[in-house]
């Protein structure tokens, strides 16, 4: 047999996946073109560029899911969430003969762009952001994409291909459940489809199984039809979703679930938005969060100096500042923001050790 093992990869993905699958061979490539590698797809390259090489991809272990800077060490963080995504999303590609590895890509690079104590941050930054430049804004979703296009390995970026930027620019600017992203419209890629839909039923069910092991909620809080539906147990609901979503997708140029199971993840989505992401039991939390990160935004949009040791010589133009301060806050872990927050607003006693 002749060629590179990438090439006979390439072949062999011709041959086999399904006519909707992105092949790794009609790549419309990178940013800034590089000599192929001799072993693995382009896809295959840009997985491993975000598990070896990005920093915030490592950061994403001390990120808020639902829990603020959660003390109990079984609770999901962005990056259990971020591989429990890249699993589910490689379970309906693989089913439905997608490109499975620019899928994983696209799954784990997703969140990058996260910012500290989770959607409550990620508001509360682009209120800060606005407010030193009217012509900004933050989403999280975009910010992935600066992460890997620009901030990452000190500037230069990650260099991914096309398929994955679009795929991460592509997942979804608001909460919704699977059933009501699929009535949305396509996304570019089906493989960045399948990633916004795992993404859902990733998160609608890990948050539930969170609360329910921490008591936030009940079991007999939740809808009947839900629990009848989807099944009682964490792993029948999360399979019961997955499957549906294969059954109804097989050769089909869009993805697509079953109207029972649509019906039961919007119930179950609207149950959880009332009951959590959007409980008035989480405002005073949510009201901390606002304050730390408008005070952190706004104490390195004022000080030099604390600017300066963090990320260099201070830009005179204010909107460039603003930008540095954004990319700066959206970087950090809760608990670097905490502890920066410590540090800078409360008083730490004098002599002071812990400077
Ligand atoms: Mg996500």
């Amino acid at each position: 047999m002749s060629g590179t093992i990438r090439e006979r990869t390439e072949a062999w993905e011709a041959e086999y996946l399904s006519p909707y699958a992105q092949l790794s061979a009609k790549s419309r490539g990178r940013l800034r073109p590089e000599e192929p590698c001799p072993v693995r797809t382009c896809y295959q390259r840009d997985r491993d560029r975000i598990i070896h090489l990005c920093r915030a991809f490592r950061r994403l272990a001390h990120k808020t899911q639902v829990f603020f800077s959660p003390r109990e060490d079984h609770l999901r963080t962005r990056l259990s969430h971020t591989l429990e995504v890249a699993q589910i999303a490689r379970t309906i590609a693989k089913a439905l003969r997608l490109n499975e590895e620019l899928t994983e890509a696209i799954a784990l690079a997703h969140d990058v762009g996260h910012t500290p104590f989770g959607h409550c941050g990620e508001e509360a930054l682009d209120v800060a952001y606005r407010a030193h430049d009217p012509d900004a804004h933050f989403h999280h979703a975009e910010h992935s994409l600066r992460v890997v296009d620009v901030l990452e390995r000190s500037g230069q970026g990650l260099n991914l291909t096309h398929e994955v930027r679009e795929g991460i620019l592509a997942h979804p600017k608001a909460l919704r459940s699977p059933s009501e992203y699929l009535s949305e419209g396509p996304a570019p890629s089906l493989e960045a489809q399948v990633v916004r839909v795992a993404d859902q039923i990733a998160y609608l069910n890990h948050d539930l199984d969170d609360c329910l092991r921490t008591g936030v909620l009940r079991e007999e809080d939740l809808p009947e039809e839900v629990l009848q539906i989807l099944g009682r147990r964490h792993s029948q609901r999360v399979g019961r979703m997955v499957l549906d979503v294969i059954e109804h997708s097989l050769d089909s140029p869009r993805l697509a679930m079953s109207e029972e199971v649509a019906h039961a993840s919007k119930v179950l989505m609207h149950f959880m938005d009332e009951r959590v992401y959007h409980s008035p039991l989480l405002e005073d939390e949510r009201r901390k969060v606002r304050g730390v990160v408008q005070q952190l935004f706004d104490f390195y949009m004022s000080s030099d100096e604390a600017l300066r040791q963090v990320v260099g010589e201070p830009p005179g133009d204010q909107k460039l500042r603003a930008r540095l301060v954004c990319d700066y806050v959206a970087g950090m872990t809760d608990r670097f923001a905490h502890a920066q927050y410590v540090r800078h607003f409360l008083p730490s006693g004098f002599p002071s050790f812990d400077v």
